[in-house]
């Protein structure tokens, strides 16, 4: 073996061109290690999906005629970190070459640096500790290890797209980066003009859904993973949340997640967009495509998403209005959000992970861990990220988000929490969307405002109110909900920070109308539910 190429658990792209030629003296490794296993606490079927997908994918490797060193949880010779694995293998084979793949994440990336810089340092020193004086000229070129990272070959857009957009350490909004991304590509263009006259149809995307007796089913099929379970159970590493080990089903392979895709384009995009924004009590996936883990863990590229969605609805999407709103709907999100924050993540970490705009200190509610509440939004929205590792974009946002905002809860106590609990969920796209999108904690470089919002708006796009012990009308009294107290408490208590935001002037307008008595009765009301926060 002269070369060790290093894969990791999100890196699961078998089109990468690593792959494209067999090579006997390539040994590819890929490693369940305790170092990722614990960085965080993950969801139990968040641990399960990697590692089952990781298996799969070394296999697939090894079908194909390729060499491959994996490292099992449970392997005795298993150092749990990629320093110890690394470097032990480069020297056992007496490997002149270490080469991986860009880490989406910041903890990784300089993790690896510094194991490239080390395995130069110490390959050198040892070879030059085993070789005579007379021959030192010589110990630069024989000693030299090589080191070399590579593209995931994964995402659409490449930093040029995104930081000549930067100007005075300002970023740009998502939908400047989005149109750029649109010309750039041609995604839905006719010459320079969008497809339809306009760029973004969102407003047009925001229907409830008021019958959902006939929904599409899950696009995946059920697998048993009980023993990969207790063999993690076994290795003592901490989880929460269902494993769901006997009826799993995110999706292992490259033709699960594809087939995925498939359903949720034939059953599901004509309706993504107008039901979008929809929740319904008791029906966790909606019209959503549910591959955001099999995008991740990169089983499936951005890139064959939109040709795949554009191949099978463009042509329609160009006399079908619903049709176009709904495939442009769709297509943003990967080519806009999902492609924009990877770069404002790149661009602001590691001082993005410590942002917190309105200095909020509150612990996060013992509640958001097991979805007892009196709250029929939170704990509905709760309980179902328990059970399976997935909520949609709006309960992420609107439910669990807006009340984590509105508390003042401490954005490292959200984050942990959103890191572990999706099946989706890397600290590239977790942080950006918590800290910044929902929480704010960034001070508006992603959202121009706080999705901050009272019953009414839960109200109208879902049904959770109607099963509620609160009253969804009363901003303070018995019953009242907690949404609407604390919707006021946060603008008021935060007016110094957000007067200025020209998108809330209507808001606060609206505040300076009460009556004085009415407003020290919400504030009061919003302070009681704050003190009993554990109790709602
Ligand atoms: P769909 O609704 O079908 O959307 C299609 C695809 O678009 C998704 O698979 C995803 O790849 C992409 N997408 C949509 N919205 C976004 C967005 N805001 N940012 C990036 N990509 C987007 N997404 C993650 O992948 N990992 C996370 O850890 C994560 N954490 C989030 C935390 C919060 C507080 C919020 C508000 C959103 C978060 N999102 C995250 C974004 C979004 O909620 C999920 O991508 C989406 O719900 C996944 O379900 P789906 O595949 O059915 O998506
Ligand atoms: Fe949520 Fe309030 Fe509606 Fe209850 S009444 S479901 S707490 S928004």
């Amino acid at each position: 073996v002269n070369r060790i190429r290093l894969i990791l658990g999100d890196q699961l792209n078998i089109h990468h061109s690593w792959f494209s030629r067999v090579d006997d003296s390539t040994l590819y490794v890929m490693a369940e290690q305790r170092s990722e296993t614990d960085y965080t606490l993950h969801h139990a079927q968040k641990l399960i999906g990697v590692l089952s997908a990781m298996r799969a994918f070394a296999r697939e490797l090894e079908s194909r005629g390729h060499r491959v060193r994996y490292f099992r949880l449970g392997d005795t010779d298993n150092g749990h970190s990629f320093q110890d694995n690394i470097s032990r293998l480069m020297q056992m084979h007496g490997a002149r070459s270490f080469e991986w793949q860009q880490p989406d994440e910041y903890r990784l990336e300089k993790e690896l640096e510094s194991l490239a810089e080390s395995l130069t340092v110490s390959q050198a020193d040892s070879m030059a500790d085993s070789m005579a004086d007379s021959m030192a000229d010589s110990v630069a070129d024989h000693s030299s290890v090589n080191t070399r990272k590579f593209s995931t070959e994964h995402f659409i857009s490449a930093p040029e797209d995104f930081d000549p957009m930067v100007k005075d350490g300002k970023i740009p909004t998502m939908e400047r980066f989005y149109r750029r991304m649109r010309k750039k590509t041609g995604i839905l263009m006719e010459d320079d003009q969008p497809v339809g006259g306009k760029w973004n149809y969102d407003s047009e995307n925001r229907s409830p859904l008021k019958d959902a007796s006939d929904l599409p089913s899950m696009p995946y099929s059920l697998r048993n993973e009980e023993e990969l379970w207790e063999e993690i159970c076994q290795e003592g590493v901490e989880s929460f949340g269902s494993p769901k080990a006997a009826e799993f089903y995110w999706p292992e392979t490259r033709t699960q997640a594809q087939k995925a895709l498939n359903d949720f384009l034939a059953n599901r995009l004509e309706n993504f967009g107008i039901y979008q924004d929809a929740m319904v009590d008791g029906e966790p996936f909606l019209y959503h495509s549910l591959i955001s883990f099999a995008l991740n863990i990169k089983l499936i590229s951005p890139g064959e998403v939109i040709e795949s969605a554009v191949q099978k609805w463009g042509r329609k999407a160009r006399d079908d209005h619903r049709v176009l709103a709904s495939l442009e709907g769709f297509i943003r999100q990967i080519l806009g959000w999902r492609e924009y924050m990877r770069h404002v993540y790149r661009n602001g970490m590691p001082g993005y992970g410590k942002l917190n705009h309105f200095n909020a200190r509150r612990p996060l509610p013992s509640w958001y861990w097991d979805g007892k509440t009196s709250m029929n939004c939170l704990s509905k929205a709760v309980s179902q990220s328990l059970e399976h590792g997935y909520a949609h974009h709006i309960q992420r946002l609107m439910i669990t988000g807006n009340f984590a905002m509105l508390a003042g809860v401490d954005p490292d106590q959200v984050d942990f929490w959103y890191l572990g609990v999706y099946i989706d969920a890397f600290q590239w796209v977790e942080i950006t969307n918590t800290r910044g999108m929902s929480q704010y904690a960034d001070g508006g470089k992603v959202a121009t405002k706080p999705y901050a919002a009272s019953a009414s708006y839960i109200n109208r796009m879902s049904d959770y109110c109607k099963g509620c012990s609160y009253n969804k009308k009363l901003r303070h009294g018995e019953n009242a909900c907690p949404f609407n107290s604390l919707y006021w408490h946060f603008l008021h208590r935060n007016r110094s920070i957000l007067a200025d935001n020209h998108r809330l002037a209507m808001p606060y307008r609206t505040w300076d109308r009460f009556d004085p008595e009415e407003k020290k009765a919400i504030l009061k009301y919003g302070d009681d539910c704050l003190k009993n926060i554990e109790r709602l």
